[in-house]
């Protein structure tokens, strides 16, 4: 049996900066590994499909070349070199985490599946380490559902996407949601025909209306085919295609497409983790149950990251990381509860969003006030021909202070900020309007945005 001061399982984004924390504090500490370093993110969520994303707009504006005064001749997309590049800005992350953490003195790096055989002690091959803090970082995978047909055909997530190097003729993309969205504007701008399927009634549906409804109009401009409603999905071979088959209130009952990609949300990867032999508890989607401090209903043992379910991003993530560290080395009571929502969708224009949507303020009772401003109004995104989209701020009207905002349009995933910041100082709006901005920038209007608060209805 080994001793160590801590054990973190996984490196997904908050166990590699949680092990460097305890090894300079010079406390040993285990991290353990089965698969990639870095996770998710570095793998297969946000830096390859970052990437991607690149490349799709950089082929986007290649063929607009005639409107920005160029000619480039048809623009057709190499998917090998696409994936090659993808591979080396992943790999160099991965590479990174790897060397950072075997660099690091008093830090012992593991490779194998982590169990848990009681609440201090972990299994891995067949070593057996104890610690009395023990730190779950073991992120989730994609949902596969048990849709009718799903198993008898080849379909694609997120991480097998990650090895394609081939244009697919169509591909079908089941679930209208982030995962989703991202990879459909990104495959049609390579030159591939897409066809999204949801089940719900709009697109990223937990957004405002007005969001999902802009987003469609987007993609649906760019020659994406969306059909709503699509009740019950099941999926079947037929020869050389694959159909994905709906109940639908639009459209037809049936799509048929080269290849199916199942973006239909994630599951957290508690199930082989021998949580009952430590008795931590979970709930009935798997995700482990923890405290605003991050504790599991067991002492000694916290879960970090997607596992939680208290948040699906990098971000919070790595947030649960600087919440546990804050309070165990600097006695800095930090609570997940104190922490604003904010994320992006990258498509492009990019959604940036941050606090309440609209449903969350109405369903509060409290008075709030809302400005809207279209981005054809805005002359930076005029200037760039990005004209898609619109600034939506609301504020609470007794204590004007920012209670969300959705920035859809060219830099939205930047501008955002503003007006996460204001809301994290806790600041009424008028500071915004009070503050110089710089020209030509998105940023600059958000006063002239805030000018426009009315009733909210
Ligand atoms: C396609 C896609 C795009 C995304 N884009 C964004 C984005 O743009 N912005 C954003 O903020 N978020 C994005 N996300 C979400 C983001 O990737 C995750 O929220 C983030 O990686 C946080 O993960 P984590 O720290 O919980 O763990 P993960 O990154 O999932 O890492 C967990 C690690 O634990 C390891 N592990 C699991 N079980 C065990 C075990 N028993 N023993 C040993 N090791 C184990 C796994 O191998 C893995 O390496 C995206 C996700 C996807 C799927």
């Amino acid at each position: 049996m080994k001793h160590f001061d801590a054990i973190i399982i996984g490196t997904g984004q908050a166990g590699p900066p949680l092990a460097a924390r305890f090894a300079g504090a010079g406390k040993t500490v285990a991290i353990i590994e089965r698969h990639k370093f870095g996770g998710t993110c570095v793998n297969t969520g946000c830096i390859p499909t970052k990437t991607l994303v690149a490349s799709a707009y950089a082929a986007h504006v290649a063929r607009r070349g005639a409107e920005f005064g160029f000619a480039t001749g048809d623009v057709r997309v190499d998917m090998k070199r696409v994936k090659t590049r993808k591979d080396a800005v992943s790999g160099r992350s991965k590479k990174g985490i790897e060397e950072w953490l075997r660099g690091l003195k008093n830090c012992t790096v593991v490779q194998g599946q982590a169990r848990f055989q009681s609440p201090n002690n972990v299994v891995v091959n067949d070593d057996v380490l104890q610690a009395d803090h023990i730190y779950i970082n073991v992120g989730g995978r994609a949902s596969v559902p048990a849709m009718p047909g799903v198993h008898d055909v080849p379909f694609l997530t997120n991480s097998s996407m990650m090895d394609v190097d081939f244009l697919p003729e169509h591909l079908v993309i089941v679930g209208g949601s982030y995962v989703g969205l991202e990879f459909a504007q990104m495959y049609r701008r390579f030159g591939c025909k897409v066809t999204i399927v949801e089940m719900g009634s709009r697109l990223i549906g937990r957004e405002d209306e007005d969001v999902s409804q802009a987003v469609r109009e987007i993609l649906e401009a760019e020659g994406i085919h969306i059909w709503l409603n699509a009740k019950c999905i099941s999926l079947a071979k037929h020869d050389s295609v694959v159909g994905v088959a709906m109940e639908c209130r639009e459209g037809p009952p049936e799509v048929f497409g080269s290849h199916v990609l199942l973006a239909v949300g994630r599951i957290p990867n508690t199930s082989d983790l021998g949580l009952d032999r430590a008795g931590v508890a979970t709930d009935k989607r798997g995700y482990i149950i923890v405290d605003d401090q991050l504790q599991t209903n067991v002492p000694g043992i916290w879960a970090l990251g997607d596992c939680n379910g208290r948040g699906a991003f990098t971000h919070t993530s790595y947030n649960d990381y600087e919440i546990v560290a804050d309070n165990l080395f600097n006695a800095d009571h930090r609570r997940v509860t104190d922490r604003i929502q904010a994320y992006g969708l990258f498509i492009d224009p990019p959604l940036g969003r941050c606090g309440m949507t609209d449903a969350e303020i109405r369903k509060s009772g409290r008075a709030a006030l809302v400005a809207k401003y279209p981005m054809s109004g805005v002359s930076r995104a005029y200037e760039k021909s990005e004209t898609q989209g619109f600034i939506k701020i609301c504020v609470d009207a007794d204590t004007k202070q920012i209670l969300g905002a959705a920035i859809l349009g060219t830099g939205g995933d930047e501008v955002i900020h503003v007006l996460l910041d204001a809301m994290y100082a806790k600041a009424p709006y008028t500071v915004i309007q009070r503050a110089m901005h710089i020209h030509p920038t998105v940023s600059e209007y958000l006063p002239t945005v805030l000018s426009k608060l009315e009733a909210f209805v």
